[in-house]
């Protein structure tokens, strides 16, 4: 059989240089952690652009968060980015949690407005002291110095947005704030991200914006998440994984089946960095960066 995938897959092994990222969550229980461990270890011979951790809802995680990222630039090679939101924190929290981030030896910072308090579908209030725009918490970022800021971009347009204009506005005022990179929320129709591309490309922004990767574990699950965040799911994919949930393994081959296709298509039409979004599960993500090239550091050397 000649498969789209494996006709891609052999047409792409001298491909150029892929770069992936890779994005976890703190852990909240010591055999979550060991988990999450476990997951680093192997994805760190991949040597990845880098790894983020994200920031819990109305940064519920801050030490959490700031653990996992300390332990990663104390005990690995990898380079961890924090996700830090503003949400519910006046200017003087933040600024004294940015200088902990720092002092923990992060200088890469995923900067966020965050999810209002009372859950997504909530009116947002910003905090009385705070910063009202998530370009004000980019621009306080970088006026600590050389940090490297990367924001959030939405395809499908935030669910919160007016329109297209008024989020290309948020994403613009980021970046002129000094955001040089942006992480889109996953999708699963790529059409979505080139028609977000030209858009954002016709305002005359240069920045990356890479796509972010889901790979999906749990369809129901990722159904009811992806409606609230906005990110449509169509038909066509959501039929792949009809009749599946009580049948986990034929639904992880499915996952990776349908993910590998996602991103060979985005290699195809030109897209060379991956952001992957891994759930703190190493096997799904490391099995689509494999196919995608990646190799551990000591065997793509040996190729
Ligand atoms: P912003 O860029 O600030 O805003 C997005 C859009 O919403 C803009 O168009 C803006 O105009 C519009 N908007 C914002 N506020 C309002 C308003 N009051 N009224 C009308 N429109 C408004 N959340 C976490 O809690 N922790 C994380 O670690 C985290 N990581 C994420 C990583 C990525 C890559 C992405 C895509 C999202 C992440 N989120 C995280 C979710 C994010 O915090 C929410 O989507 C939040 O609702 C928006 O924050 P933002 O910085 O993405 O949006």
């Amino acid at each position: 059989m000649t498969s789209t995938v494996s006709a891609r897959l052999s047409r792409h092994t001298t491909l150029p240089q892929i770069r992936a990222s890779f994005e976890f969550f703190p852990p909240k229980s010591p055999e979550a952690e060991a988990a999450l461990w476990s997951t680093i270890r192997r994805i760190e011979p991949l040597d990845p652009a880098f790894v983020s951790v994200t920031y819990g809802a109305g940064g519920t995680t801050r030490e959490r968060t700031l653990d996992t990222v300390a332990r990663l630039k104390r005990e690995t090679t990898l380079k961890p980015a924090a996700h830090f939101t503003c949400v519910g924190a006046s200017k003087d929290d933040i600024d004294s949690t940015l200088d902990a981030f720092i002092a923990s030896g992060v200088r890469h910072i995923v900067a966020l407005r965050g999810d209002p308090q009372g859950g997504i579908g909530t009116r947002y209030e910003p905090h009385p002291n705070g910063y009202a725009q998530t370009a004000d918490l980019v621009a306080a970022i970088r006026a600590k110095g050389d940090i490297e800021v990367s924001v959030s971009a939405y395809p499908e347009k935030h669910p919160e947005s007016f329109n297209f204009d008024s989020d290309l506005d948020a994403l613009e005022a980021k970046i002129d704030a000094g955001g040089t990179r942006a992480i889109t929320q996953f999708f699963f129709d790529n059409d979505v991200y080139f028609r977000f591309l030209d858009r954002v490309r016709a305002r005359g922004i240069t920045i990356p914006i890479v796509p972010g990767i889901l790979p999906v574990e749990n369809f129901t699950q990722t159904a009811q998440f992806a409606t609230k965040a906005g990110a449509r799911i169509p038909p066509w994919f959501a039929r792949r994984f009809d009749g599946l949930d009580g049948d986990r393994e034929t639904r992880r081959l499915v996952a990776a089946a349908v993910a590998a296709e996602q991103v060979f298509d985005l290699l195809d039409r030109g897209v060379f960095d991956f952001h992957f979004y891994t759930m703190n599960r190493a096997d799904l993500a490391y099995a689509i960066a494999h196919l995608l090239g990646l190799r551990p550091a000591d065997v793509s050397h040996a190729a």
